[in-house]
């Protein structure tokens, strides 16, 4: 979804980072306009959470935990980059326009979450009164209290009971409930079939998986993929799991509804489950946002490894340095259901605590047909890694990953190169990491306080400091689009290469009164500007000595001449 960036700055002047963290973190206000509370994103005792009004922004002295309102309901509602926008869009009484370019997706209409919630209670009534369908959860061992909070239902045998019961086909057909029959009418999907709603991470109801009840094929089918259901999006049981924790310290992903309800019951609150395709990467991320260690789940047989490894090769690219995944593969012939009812709680987690780190498991299947008493062997492992390990976003952990390769390979690590030809590989690191003090200076005082880019009057200026060019853009950008905080200014660059790096001068603490915070500012442009004046004079002198000056050349070295 692409959101007008112009809508989005206007949103976030609108909206008050004070009221809104307030209002669900309960605020002191300490100094002039700063406001402080126990962090909300760790545990603490002393307040170490602090909100600036006039920056509009919050950092955590204790986590880092840092952003403005966008970063706070993704980090604290734990929402998506457009949920959040349309959250403070509703709270600000606004529509959000969207840009002609973004591709025309069907709207969803509301009806179909209302035609799914009657769908669901409508099945939910049907099992109270189907002794064969309870009797059926009963011989599975499923609670009473299970079958409740996971909303269990029963679809009866028959053609067209769920037809009857809803008014409008159209609705039920859009939804997957129902099936257009070749000679006109409907029939329903679900027939004689336990019925296991699948939830948005939200709460509402967005489809159904049904087992069936005695012999038959297939033995577990899902609603079809429909405007509001994506199967390779979205996780089984994520609801409940985020409905009883606040904080998610980890999340299991294992195979099956039946799994996922069992693990509950007996105390493994936080499984999720795919909905019969394989784990991909939008799943990983889902999960991630939600906590930073994630266990896989699988059978322990061939298929099972097969599985894992899949899983693994989906998870590299999004390999974040924070986050840990690891993988558990169960003995032969068990899954998670028959496991945790035969050991219960504390020995299932025993398990976990042995679950293998994926770069253990990623060395073990690597080496697993790698011949390592040849150096023939030995290349042919390390290209046969390389090629995975590339994958990786750079950071500790690739790092740490290519160390041991080289260890496993007998290799120094300087010969491997993450890289994919032998270039060094700094492209993402932001130029302006390398800016001299007297720059950072001036940016730092900026984005602080965007209102100082109003007092600059002069032109930018050709400089090859680095950071120069990005000074000037910050002041640009803040005249133009008239940002008056630096929660504002930030959302301008929020998928700019320059970000982290703007984020850190944020962060930084400078002794500045207020009152002298806009000479300093001036001065450290003026001192800019001289240094660019010097590099551009002693350009032009080289180029003068070789007798290569042009007219206009001539000039604007007796320009810069007079101006120094
Ligand atoms: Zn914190």
């Amino acid at each position: 979804m692409s959101i007008d960036k112009a809508f989005i700055q206007t949103l976030i002047s609108r909206i008050d980072l004070i009221d809104l963290i307030d209002g669900r973190v309960p605020l002191r206000k300490k100094s002039n306009a700063n406001y402080f509370a126990c962090c909300p994103f760790h545990s603490e005792k002393s307040a170490s959470f602090s909100v600036s009004q006039p920056k509009q922004f919050y950092y955590c002295f204790g986590c880092g935990a840092h952003g403005n309102a966008i970063d706070f309901l993704m980090q604290y509602d734990r929402l998506s980059f457009p949920e959040a926008i349309e959250a403070l869009a509703k709270q600000a009484g606004m529509e959000i326009p969207h840009e002609s370019t973004t591709r025309a997706k069907p709207a969803v209409s509301p009806d179909l979450y209302d035609a799914l919630l009657t769908v669901l209670k409508y099945y939910q009534t049907e099992l109270r009164q189907s002794e064969r369908a309870i009797n059926y959860l009963k011989q599975r061992g499923i609670s009473g209290a299970a079958a409740r909070d996971f909303c269990i239902g029963f679809a009866p045998a028959g053609w067209d009971h769920l037809q009857k019961h809803v008014k409008d086909p159209k609705t039920l057909l859009e939804a997957g409930m129902l099936i257009k029959k070749d000679e006109g009418g409907y029939y329903d999907r679900f027939r004689d079939r336990i019925m296991f709603p699948i939830h948005d991470r939200r709460g509402r109801v967005i489809g159904f998986g049904g087992r069936i009840l005695d012999k038959g094929e297939p033995k577990y089918l899902n609603s079809p993929e429909t405007p509001v259901f994506q199967k390779g999006h979205e996780l089984y049981g994520l609801h409940q799991v985020l409905t009883a924790h606040r904080e998610l310290s980890r999340a299991m992903i294992v195979e099956g509804y039946m799994d996922v309800i069992a693990l509950a019951q007996h105390g493994v609150d936080y499984a999720v489950a795919t909905l019969g395709t394989a784990t991909t990467a939008q799943h990983i991320q889902r999960l991630s946002r939600h906590t930073s260690h994630i266990i896989f789940c699988f059978d322990g047989d061939t298929a099972g490894r097969t599985a894992a490894w899949r899983a693994l090769l989906v998870a590299l690219p999004i390999m974040r340095d924070d986050i840990q995944i690891q993988f558990m593969f169960l003995p032969d012939g068990e899954d998670p259901d028959t496991l945790i009812r035969k050991e219960g709680k504390v020995d299932f987690e025993k398990r976990i605590e042995t679950a293998l780190p994926l770069s253990t498991f990623f060395f073990h299947m690597m080496s697993a047909s790698a011949d390592f008493s040849s150096v023939d062997g030995r290349a042919r492992f390390v290209n046969a890694c390389m090629e995975h390990l590339r994958q990786l976003p750079e950071g500790l952990f690739q790092k740490m990953m290519l160390d041991t390769l080289a260890k496993k390979a007998r290799l120094d690590k300087v010969e491997l190169s993450p890289s994919k030809k032998s270039e060094p590989v700094k492209k993402m690191r932001s130029p302006a990491a390398r800016a001299p003090s007297m720059v950072r200076l001036a940016i730092t005082l900026l984005v602080q306080n965007p209102a100082l880019a109003l007092c600059v009057t002069e032109p930018s200026f050709l400089s090859e400091t680095p950071g120069t060019a990005l000074l000037f853009e910050l002041i640009d950008t803040i005249q133009q689009h008239s940002l008056p905080t630096t929660g504002a200014l930030l959302e301008h660059w929020r998928d700019h290469a320059d970000r982290k790096w703007l984020e850190k001068c944020i962060k930084d603490e400078h002794i500045i009164p207020l009152n002298d915070m806009k000479s300093e500012f001036l001065g450290a442009i003026n001192q800019l500007k001289k240094a660019a004046n010097k590099q551009q004079i002693e350009l032009l002198l080289a180029k003068a000595s070789q007798n290569a000056l042009s007219l206009e050349e001539k000039q604007r070295l007796q320009t810069l001449f007079c101006e120094k």
